[in-house]
């Protein structure tokens, strides 16, 4: 088992998974366009850790360069984005989204709010059901039948048998 002040996180296939061995107290969102965008999503959650105290503990992330200044890794097998880091910097912004835990690492700010979307504020307040399996109980099982999403803990082997042909 890792030490209590280790994360852990990876991919959705898990060909790439992390340590963060400490976290920096930066948690936050940022709504930049280029963020929503490395991330296809509304906005982009992320906490940096010290390059010296990351170790990447399966695969190795691809990389693409959003401007001279800033590089996005993502899994080249499923696609899900991983970091950004300044290409002279000394820190990795991790994605929170692929942590195993996510709920251990709260955002305390946002930034790039001149990108942030006019729905955002009132994503909360949302109608929906509780989960998806009162939502969509068919299809939520479908899909734990034939669930190819890494578990959210480092396992021995990779692929997981019969997950992944
Ligand atoms: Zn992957
Ligand atoms: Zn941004």
């Amino acid at each position: 088992m890792s030490e209590p002040t280790a994360f852990s996180g990876g991919c959705q296939c898990g060909a790439v998974r992390f340590c963060a061995h400490d976290l920096n107290d930066d948690a936050h969102i940022c709504h930049c366009r280029m963020c929503q965008k490395a991330v296809a999503n509304a906005f982009i959650s992320l906490v940096s850790v010290d390059t010296d105290r990351l170790e990447w503990t399966r695969g190795a992330a691809t990389e693409f360069f959003s401007s001279a200044k800033t590089a996005r890794g993502f899994c080249a097998r499923c696609g899900t984005p991983l970091y950004m880091r300044d290409t002279d910097g000394t820190k990795v912004f991790l994605t929170i989204g692929a942590f195993d835990e996510p709920d251990r690492v709260p955002p305390r700010r946002q930034v790039g709010n001149e990108g942030r979307r006019a729905w955002f504020a009132s994503l909360h307040a949302l109608p929906g059901n509780a989960t998806t399996e009162e939502a969509w109980p068919e299809g939520a099982a479908a899909i734990k039948a034939s669930n190819r999403q890494h578990p959210d803990h480092d396992t021995e082997f990779w692929p997981p048998e019969g997950r992944i042909e």
